[in-house]
């Protein structure tokens, strides 16, 4: 249960960070607690919108004082709308987006603001990049501190496992840097750990090559829904025994464009458009027949994704809420 701070404790957080502080009876309030999932209505006490680490450690260091609980927004993506809460202080690390590629050392530094379509562009114009998620409106922080998978996941592992540092403001409003070498044990527990351990104001990454054009070659293959259980047994057995270079993912759902199925937008890397046919050839006669080969730049493919698919907006049902409250609130 939150404690409310005065509105004039409020007023000095206001002075003392960089970023704005938003209240409920403030314009663009609706607009701050809004996340990417339009299911979540969350009214927070106040959302500070941070513009470095500073106004970070300011806030934590006002919760503590005020014993107000806080929430931590990094993308906003999360569908549960975890980044927003009843009564909080808000963090929003939105404004914090800078990002820094070394290619000699194939390193990346990002704030927690960023998203991984921000991350994916500033790698891929050196030729690098580091495994994300499968679409770029995801967050990098609690992608990150979940774990993350996506399309370069089986070559190159999880996105934690290619986590090199996290700065973190720590629960007592204290800060530092995180890594194998150094804060050991709160290295180990972000690595999967969610929020529960800091608020972590930016993430260094290894990065891999993925070629001078950093092409991808893939595309969706659709199966009737009714041999859902058949084709999931088969991929099960048939992933193990393709390169680690080739990846896929599972979706089932009704598209808008054909029947009910599932599809595998598949990938792998950096091929040269000479070889499709060979790769085409792999395929046929298998149960991946249809499948549409293209090349596509890798900073492209979760861009599209998200542009076509996953918007802002986009209402996802959780568990917690009722379907006829979401069925209701998706005819308006
Ligand atoms: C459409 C869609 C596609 C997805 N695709 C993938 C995918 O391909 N691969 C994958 O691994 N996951 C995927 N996810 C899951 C995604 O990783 C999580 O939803 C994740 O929570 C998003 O991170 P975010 O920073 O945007 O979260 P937010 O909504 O900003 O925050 C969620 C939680 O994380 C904590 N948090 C956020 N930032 C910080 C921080 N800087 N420090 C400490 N705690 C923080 C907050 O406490 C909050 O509780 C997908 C989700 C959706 C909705």
């Amino acid at each position: 249960m939150t404690a409310p701070a005065a509105a004039a404790a409020y007023q000095e957080l206001a002075a003392a960070v960089r970023g704005d502080l938003i209240m409920p009876a403030d314009p663009g309030y609706d607009q701050t607690r809004a996340v990417y999932n339009a299911m979540i209505d969350k009214h927070p006490a106040a959302v500070v919108r941070c513009r470095d680490t500073a106004d970070v450690i300011t806030c934590v260091r006002f919760a503590r004082a005020h014993g107000v609980q806080i929430a931590v927004r990094g993308g906003g993506h999360n569908a549960a709308g975890l980044g927003v809460w009843d009564d909080a202080l808000v963090i929003d690390l939105s404004l914090m987006r800078s990002i820094t590629v070394s290619p000699g050392d194939r390193t990346v530094r990002a704030d927690a603001g960023c998203t991984w379509g921000d991350v994916d562009h500033a790698t891929a114009a050196f030729g690098l990049a580091t495994p994300s998620g499968l679409i770029a409106s995801t967050g990098v922080a609690d992608l990150t501190l979940g774990g993350g998978i996506g399309y370069l996941s089986r070559r190159f592992g999880l996105t934690v496992y290619n986590l090199l540092a996290a700065d973190v403001v720590l629960a007592d409003g204290t800060f530092g840097t995180a890594r194998a070498d150094c804060h050991g044990d709160l290295f180990w527990a972000l690595r999967g750990g969610g929020g529960n351990f800091g608020v972590v104001t930016s993430f260094t990454f290894a990065c891999h090559d993925i070629g001078e054009h950093g092409t991808i070659i893939g595309g969706p293959v659709f199966y009737d829904f009714a041999g859902t259980a058949g084709v999931m047994a088969w991929y099960r057995e048939l992933l193990p025994s393709l390169p680690e270079e080739l990846s896929g993912w599972f979706g089932l759902g009704a598209i808008s464009s054909g029947p009910p199925g599932c599809a595998y937008p598949l990938s792998t890397q950096d091929v040269p458009a000479a070889d499709y046919p060979k790769i085409r050839a792999q395929f046929a006669g298998s149960r991946w027949p249809d499948l549409r080969i293209a090349g596509t730049a890798y900073v492209d493919l979760a861009m599209q994704l998200s542009t076509a698919r996953y918007t802002d907006g986009y209402q996802t049902v959780w568990f917690y809420q009722r379907l006829s409250a979401a069925c209701a609130k998706h005819r308006r």
